[in-house]
Parts: C-alpha cells; sequence; structure tokens
C-alpha cells in the first residue's frame, strides 16, 4: 500500500489537486477537513465538538483526527493506497501517524508538499468562499489565524519529513493544470 501526504498551506490547491491524483492512482483521498465537515453536516457529537474550532480556525484536538485516520485506514478496501490531504497538522500527529502505519507494517510513500505564498493564499481562499461558501473562509480575520496556526504547528512538519528523506516540494503557482503536470510527474518517482 501506498501512503502519500498532500501537504501545504490552506488553499495550496490539495483539494483541488487531489480528486485527479486519486483517480489516477487509485488511491483513497482522506481528507480530515472534510470529515470533519462531514460531522457537522450529520450533527454528531463530535461534529458539535469540533464546530467552534473549525469555525475560528483553530485546530481540533490531536485525538480526533488520529481516531478517524485510523478508522478509515481499517475499513477502505480495494484501493492501491491513501492520499491523506490536512494530516498530519502537528508533529504529535506526524508521529501518531508514524506509530500508526508501524502497527500496520507500513511506512509512508513520501511528502508532496504544494508551496504557494502568503499573499496568494488569501487570493485563493477568497475565490473558494464564493464558491464554497465555508465558514472558516468568510473572514480575513480567521483566515489570518489559520494561516498563524500553518506556521505555528504545521510548518514544522517540513524539517520533520526532510529529515527522514520524505519531503518533496512542487511550486503551487501557476495554472490548475501546471500544478497537476508537477505532481504527477513528482508521484511517478514516489
Ligand atoms: P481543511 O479543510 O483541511 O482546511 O480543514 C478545515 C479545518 O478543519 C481546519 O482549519 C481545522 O480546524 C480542522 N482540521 C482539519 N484537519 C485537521 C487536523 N489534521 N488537525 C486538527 N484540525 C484539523
Amino acid at each position: 500500500m501506498k501512503y502519500y501526504i498532500l501537504f501545504g498551506p490552506p488553499g495550496a490547491g490539495k483539494g483541488t489537486q487531489a480528486g485527479a491524483m486519486v483517480e489516477t492512482w487509485n488511491l483513497c483521498h482522506l481528507s480530515t477537513g472534510e470529515l470533519l465537515r462531514a460531522e457537522i453536516a450529520a450533527g454528531t457529537p463530535l461534529g458539535l465538538q469540533a464546530k467552534a474550532l473549525i469555525d475560528a480556525g483553530n485546530l481540533v484536538p490531536d485525538e480526533v483526527v488520529e481516531g478517524m485516520i485510523e478508522s478509515k485506514f481499517n475499513s477502505v478496501k480495494d484501493v492501491n493506497g491513501f492520499l491523506l490531504d490536512g494530516f498530519p497538522r502537528t508533529t504529535a500527529q506526524a508521529d501518531a501517524l508514524g506509530a500508526m502505519l508501524e502497527r500496520r507494517g507500513e511506512s509512508l510513500s513520501g511528502v508532496v508538499s504544494i508551496m504557494i505564498p502568503d499573499a496568494m493564499i488569501y487570493d485563493r481562499i477568497r475565490h473558494r468562499a464564493e464558491i464554497e461558501g465555508r465558514a472558516d473562509d468568510a473572514s480575513d480575520a480567521i483566515v489570518r489565524n489559520r494561516i498563524d496556526t500553518y506556521h505555528a504547528k504545521t510548518e514544522p512538519l517540513i524539517s520533520y519529513y526532510r529529515a527522514r528523506g520524505l519531503y518533496h516540494e512542487i511550486d503551487g503557482t501557476g495554472t490548475i493544470d501546471e500544478v497537476r503536470a508537477r505532481i504527477f510527474a513528482l508521484l511517478k518517482t514516489l
């Protein structure tokens, strides 16, 4: 089984690029943000607990997302691997993922990082807000908090995975097709 992490700041285009990747390589797309939004929409206790944190642009507790990921690893069949999108977001989550994979006798195939400058994050998220209507895209203050959270808690994962020889960065600027071509060229090597 392949285990890829799709990494990058909010608005880098992870969700947009994931569709073609999972189709071409027969992967299961696991977006913790999407899974959490589904819990909120279904009104589950977990969704209710997560909603206030998500709407404010804060992270939900590590154990919550770790549990969601592990249950998907256990239940999803008939795929060549998993594309993790928006997970891990902290070094504690990365450690937990490493332990989960070790228990399964598996290992990470690579981190595909889509990088864009902060200035472009705002433009991309404003554009997405018009299309998707996500509450956490609606205000500049909440977007600023998500970017700050990314720099403080998630960016350390770059050196974490670089030290393990698993980090691969591609330029996320340009058209969707251009970025997809860069990702596909990289994935063929991982
Ligand atoms: P995303 O769709 O990846 O932008 O995630 C939307 C929101 O869901 C984030 O701003 C967090 O509040 C929450 N979230 C998603 N993934 C995680 C994660 N791995 N750890 C903690 N919170 C998460």
